[in-house]
């Protein structure tokens, strides 16, 4: 025998009883962001090198360790996706989308970092996200905090997650808490873990959610980022909070939220769990009001976030708010001369008449007793029953597959398919 190929650690593949459950929460976002009024994007996997290092920045943990780089044939330097807003931006601007135009768009796919694979961080994941462009005030904030807490809502989790919240203020607010941050920690640098330290001068604000608790504890008398703040930004933060708390969504300021990526300002969230350990954060977003500049493009005020999938499939499995959906309806079974093709054929026509229902035939013959089996096993609703009465009488035989009590029908033909539809009105 030969040896076995398998797969890449960390990218996981989904079998039919995942694909069960995916699906049904797929329709919940779906449906969400159509509630809304927001549109689809479609990017590709893969882009240019670049485009991720001037939009998530040189010295993030994602471009520095986690990117799947590669040089093609033609001699480019290529990357497979590991976030969705950099190639979001990109294909705006090089479509001319959102020139003197507002976008609510969405996207749902895999991306791509090469990270230590464990419980709910893998090498393949996927995320749905959500862009808007062209909008700047607080009111769009709310509007997708608001989209997420509904997303949460519709599949009964919205009070397993926490909505953590902060300001990063403008750039140049940043720039000035940023150089007392560092005045800070080169006092303490000896104290400082050496992530800590190389992030000192590289990516100081990092350090605010280092995992350290040394560090941690040194932070406490470290300056506060809401001491550098304006009063631009403090408005639109507050209006932000009021929004929140009129919508009826709770909220706890994190001071130390600052998220990973470089693009951030002023608003940034984050929903966590205490379910999942150490991977609790859902779902994080922001405002990233200078991105699209960064990539070429015309200043344009942006906002969104991305929803980790894999993380809220964990989520609901550990609470127990999914499960596998059988995936057939109807089952039709038969015994008899030439009963095969009969069968295939009234599927068919089934089908063509009740579009709703997925409807199995059953193949490969064999007694009635077998073929019941199968149908219960597969979860099936309803039997249709296929006999060499039936075909000579020209009707068919229903059977409740769901309530075991009830006599087996026999029904013309041309009342099979309001038959059914009694049936499985309200199964
Ligand atoms: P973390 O701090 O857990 O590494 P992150 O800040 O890197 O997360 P983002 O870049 O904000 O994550 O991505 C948004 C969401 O995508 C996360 O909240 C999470 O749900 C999901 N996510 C990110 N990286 C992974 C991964 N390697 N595996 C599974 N899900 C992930
Ligand atoms: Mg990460």
């Amino acid at each position: 025998m030969s040896a076995v190929v398998q797969a890449i650690r960390g990218m996981n593949d989904l079998l039919p009883d995942d694909t069960s459950m995916w699906q049904q929460v797929e329709k919940v976002l779906r449906e969400t962001v159509q509630a809304y009024g927001y549109q689809e994007m479609r990017m590709p996997i893969v882009e240019k090198t670049n485009l991720f290092s001037r939009a998530i920045g040189e010295v993030t943990d994602v471009v520095e360790k986690e990117m799947y780089s590669f040089i093609d044939r033609s001699g480019d330097d290529l990357s497979l996706r590991p976030e969705g807003t950099a190639g979001c931006v990109r294909a705006c601007i090089e479509h001319n989308l959102i020139v003197n135009q507002e976008q609510r768009l969405w996207y749902m796919g895999p991306m791509f970092r090469h990270e230590r694979p464990q419980k709910g961080r893998y090498r393949q994941f996927h995320q749905m996200g959500v862009e808007v462009f062209g909008l700047e005030g607080p009111d769009v904030d709310a509007e997708i905090i608001a989209m997420s807490h509904s997303i949460f809502k519709k599949l009964g989790i919205a009070d397993d997650l926490q909505l953590q919240i902060n300001t990063l203020g403008n750039s140049q607010e940043r720039a000035l808490y940023r150089e007392k941050l560092v005045k800070y920690l080169e006092e303490h640098f000896e104290e400082l873990d050496e992530d800590s330290k190389r992030r000192t001068h590289t990516n100081p604000l990092r350090v605010l959610d280092s995992k350290d608790e040394n560090v941690q504890r040194l932070l406490v008398n470290a300056p506060k980022l809401s001491e550098c703040l304006g009063a631009e930004t403090t408005a639109h933060f507050s209006r932000l909070l009021q929004m929140l708390s009129a919508l009826g969504i709770k909220y706890v300021i994190n001071e130390k939220l600052v998220r990973g990526l470089d693009y951030y300002n002023l608003t940034v969230f984050e929903w966590v769990t205490t379910a999942l350990g150490a991977q609790g954060t859902v779902c994080g977003g922001g405002r990233y009001d200078t991105l699209v500049e960064l990539l070429g493009g015309k200043p344009t005020k942006a906002v969104g976030f991305g929803l980790g999938l894999e993380r809220l499939m964990l989520l609901l499995t550990t609470l127990n708010k999914i499960s596998i959906r059988p995936h057939v309806d109807v089952y039709v079974v038969g015994s008899g001369e030439n009963i095969d093709l009969k069968m295939l054929q009234l599927a068919d026509n089934l089908r063509e008449q009740l579009p709703q229902y997925r409807i199995m035939t059953h193949c490969g013959g064999g007694n009635f007793k077998k073929q019941f089996k199968k149908a219960d096993r597969l979860g099936a609703k309803v039997a249709v029953i296929l006999g060499e009465n039936e075909i000579a009488n020209h009707t068919v035989t229903l059977k409740d597959l769901l309530n075991q009590d009830a006599p087996q029908q026999e029904c013309p033909e041309t009342q099979v398919v309001a038959m059914l539809n009694m049936l499985l009105k309200d199964k």
